[in-house]
């Protein structure tokens, strides 16, 4: 994160959207911890759109204990990084990012407990006698725990993101003295729920309404750093979307890492498409985002909602991961080509155009060429209107971290670049059959260019058009489409379009 807020949310406030200090309510700092003595934070994010928004809840409650976000880490007291461990090349950024902040020697006696030369760096200080407090939050955090105090002395906090609501009680510990602490359990009771979320997209609210994962891929960390699937209860999401209805948001992003096997705790037993109709019938909200879905669990009551409720986006992300059975076996993960094909008849029969979006895993253990082809074909067949493509990274725990028949790494560099053009063809082609229509876009963007804008469609294209209204930021317009990229549109915007919801 460490981003500052857009000029978006300057306009919207003053339409009653909250500003950054606005959004959350005060709740009053304990005597003594870092917040009664003006603390400031700084959070850097790295890794899924779920890491992103726990950070926005994280930053909320240090901002509702009197907190304040800085954009450096020189300027902060506290240093933390929300971390990513899904692939190995994410994982290692956090620990770049804390040797960055390595002190000197002496310091690091200190921060090990030692006598030492105490003199001070500047920029790399370390809580040693009130000095920086550095924490690393997330899926590395949850994977290494207190090994990496070991790798990284200078760490005094390490805190998974089901232990969240208890950073300022870990942050006054070290405040108080404590030399490390830790908050690494894996909590099933409940969700990391807060009313005091920060928000940083003045357009889009995004709600976590599942955590954790059941499924067990056999390559996958997230059952590990996130625990076991713990779904809200149904009256708590949609009071929270009321509420974000009230102070102006009209888009509302249903997360989760398989957001579709949402299971209602409460006695309502709503199912998720129930959730997604419920959702767009609270008045304010026009339109209803949801991600990740996984195939297994995605049916024909989630295409029936997308084509009764024009609120619901026409757009699924359905990751894939391969187009080979033999490969989806391997990888557990519990659907067939045939039955992932049936799901996406089931989308391309609808009487809406569904935009489809998959992620696709290239070199897995043992993926040979005949599979790779196989995944090759299966892209060619669903025609996918977004794809994200990764290199198979082993990561610790995993089953697949000990199958034999590991693809060297330029075969699976090769692999990716021939997926990724064979998209992008498949993109511009499609994209350029939407030449000619009209289009509604929600305006999220200004370029510098003069009278230019941006915004997203209901499928979630990028849309870059020509205006010559004076700040339609957050307004739907209609937009006709002029050209086309693999990546977005071009068009002009119909004048007299703009409608402020
Ligand atoms: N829950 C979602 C699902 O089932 O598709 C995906 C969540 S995961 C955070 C996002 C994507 O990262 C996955 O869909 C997969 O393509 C990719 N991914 C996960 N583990 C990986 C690994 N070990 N190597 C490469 N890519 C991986
Ligand atoms: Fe990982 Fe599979 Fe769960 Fe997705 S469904 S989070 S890929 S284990």
């Amino acid at each position: 994160m460490g981003k500052s807020f857009d000029i978006g949310l300057e306009r919207l406030t003053g339409a009653g959207l909250p500003s950054a200090s606005e959004g959350v309510p005060y709740i009053e700092a304990s005597r003594g911890d870092t917040a009664a003595a003006g603390g400031t934070f700084y959070l850097e994010t790295f890794g899924c759109q779920m890491n992103e928004h726990d950070s926005e809840k994280v930053a909320g409650v240090l901002l509702a204990r009197g907190y304040k976000q800085v954009e450096t880490p020189e300027a902060a007291k506290v240093i933390l990084y929300n971390t990513c461990s899904i692939r190995e090349k994410a994982a290692q950024k956090v620990f770049s990012r804390l040797g960055e902040l390595r002190p000197f020697e002496g310091q690091l006696a200190a921060a090990k407990g030692l006598e030492g030369d105490t003199r001070l760096n500047p920029r790399k200080v370390v809580n040693a006698g009130g000095g920086k407090i550095i924490g690393v939050l997330g899926c590395v955090a949850q994977q290494e725990g207190q090994e990496i105090f070991e790798r990284a002395p200078w760490v005094s906090l390490v805190c998974g993101s089901a232990s969240y609501r208890k950073l300022p009680q870990l942050i006054a510990e070290l405040e108080a003295g404590n030399r490390r602490v830790t908050g690494l359990d894996i909590d099933t009771d409940e969700t990391f729920e807060t009313e005091i979320t920060r928000r940083d997209n003045p357009f889009r609210a995004y709600l976590t309404i599942i955590e954790g994962c059941d499924k067990a891929c056999s390559y996958c960390v997230v059952p590990f750093t996130r625990g076991p699937e713990r779904s809200r209860a149904s009256a708590s999401i949609l009071q929270e979307v009321r509420q974000l209805a009230d102070m102006g948001y009209t888009e509302i992003q249903l997360l989760g890492q398989t957001v579709n096997s949402y299971a209602d705790p409460s006695a309502r037993k709503m199912r998720f498409s129930d959730l997604l109709v419920a959702t767009a019938e609270i008045p304010g909200i026009r339109r209803v985002r949801f991600t990740t879905s996984h195939p297994r669990d995605f049916g024909k009551d989630i295409v029936d909602a997308i084509e009764d409720y024009p609120a619901i986006c026409e757009h699924v992300h359905l990751p894939v991961q391969s187009g080979s059975p033999a490969v989806l076996r391997a990888m557990a993960r519990t659907y067939t080509r045939e039955e992932y094909l049936e799901k996406i008849a089931l989308m391309k029969s609808a009487k809406r155009s569904i935009g489809i979006t998959t992620d696709i895993i290239v070199g897995f253990p043992g993926e040979t060429e005949g599979d790779f082809q196989e995944t090759l074909s299966l892209m060619d067949a669903v025609q996918y209107d977004g794809a994200f493509c990764f290199k198979y990274s082993p990561r610790p725990n995993t089953p697949s971290l000990t199958m034999i028949d590991a693809i060297p790494e330029e075969e699976k560099s090769r692999r990716l670049a021939i997926l990724l053009e064979r998209q992008r063809e498949i993109q511009r082609s499609r994209n350029e059959k939407l030449v000619g229509d009209l289009l509604e876009v929600l305006v999220d963007g200004k370029s510098k260019r003069e009278n230019q804008w941006s915004g997203h469609t209901s499928s979630n294209r990028v849309v870059n058009f020509s205006s010559h209204a004076e700040n339609i930021l957050g307004d739907y317009v209609q937009v006709k489409v002029t050209g086309a990229t693999p990546n977005s549109l071009i068009g002009e915007a119909l004048t007299g379009t703009g409608a402020q919801p």
